[in-house]
């Protein structure tokens, strides 16, 4: 094998981009997903639209079969019950799933959906949905205590800590990072089975927060697919830009976390520029300057 040709000659992963109901602003999110993958050359990407909200949904039959990974900016109607077989079917075939932002307060009740996201929030969850589950004194910790699931202080910059240096899509990068500002989701519940925190941030009172340090990304195993799991990148119906979704380390951390879920590997270096401890990079066009 000649160095380098191997990513290459690859074909591109074929990717769905599930989308069309969302308390957020999708219309907005889901283009930029898909120019941030699309720009690494690694993924195919298609957006899927899901019929509007209370729209009859019995014709939504996307075929997950075609692809290899699904993004998941979708929170909204149940699906028909062959769509969620099918879903749950890809995945436990091995499909790549990312699950992004909001789509991890979706389907409350589909309780499969919510062993692969691994923690969720609002939707009305509660402790019947799962342990809290986040970090204390640096170590994982599970919280059986009753209460709702999910919650946000004032939007925020904050720093972001890597607690798994060695997965694929952390190695290499700072273990230390500033996100800029966005949400910072706190309190989410959930099964959290064969689920690891890459990353946290400590979620301050001053801001609104939980004073937990809230789990950020997370990967998980479902039968035989993989999981990325990103609460960050906020777009909201009323904003007039994105600053969660311009943050290097939102555009990293996305794209290194698609191709591990699609293949279990990450070929990409990480590019200059990365934000460290103290400073928010920002790349306006959601491209590396
Ligand atoms: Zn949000």
């Amino acid at each position: 094998m000649v160095l380098g040709t191997q990513a290459k000659n690859k074909a591109p992963f074929k990717t769905m981009i599930l989308t069309g109901q969302n308390n957020h602003n999708w219309q907005v999110s889901s283009p930029i997903l898909k120019q941030i993958l699309d720009q690494t050359e690694l993924f195919q990407c298609d957006i899927i639209e899901s019929p509007k909200e209370k729209e009859d949904m019995s014709s939504f039959l996307p075929d997950f079969s075609k692809y290899q990974l699904v993004v998941l900016d979708y929170t909204g109607d149940s699906w028909p019950e062959k769509t969620k077989s099918a879903f749950l079917k890809f995945v436990k075939d091995g499909g790549g799933v990312v699950v992004y932002h909001a789509a991890d307060n979706a389907f409350p009740e589909w309780k499969e959906f919510n062993q692969i996201i691994g923690l969720g929030g609002w939707g009305n969850r509660t402790e019947k949905n799962g342990p809290y589950v986040y970090f204390k004194d640096g170590k994982r910790f599970v919280d059986n205590s009753p209460g709702k699931g999910g919650d946000h202080g004032k939007r925020t910059p904050y720093l972001v800590t890597n607690r798994i240096t060695n997965h694929p899509i952390t190695k290499g990068l700072p273990t230390e990072w500033m996100h800029a500002e966005d949400e910072l989701y706190g309190l989410l519940r959930g099964p959290a089975e064969n689920m690891e925190i890459l990353s946290t941030a400590y979620s301050n009172p001053k801001t609104g927060g939980t004073d937990r340090e809230e789990p950020i990304l997370m990967v998980l195993k479902y039968g035989k697919g993989r999981i990325f799991h990103t609460v960050l990148g906020h777009a909201g119906n009323n904003d007039k830009d994105f600053p969660a979704l311009e943050c290097a380390g939102f555009i990293v951390t996305f794209q290194r976390g698609a191709e591990w879920a699609a293949s279990g590997k990450v070929s990409q270096k990480v590019p200059n520029g990365f934000p460290d401890a103290k400073n928010v990079v920002k790349w306006p066009g959601y491209k590396q300057n």
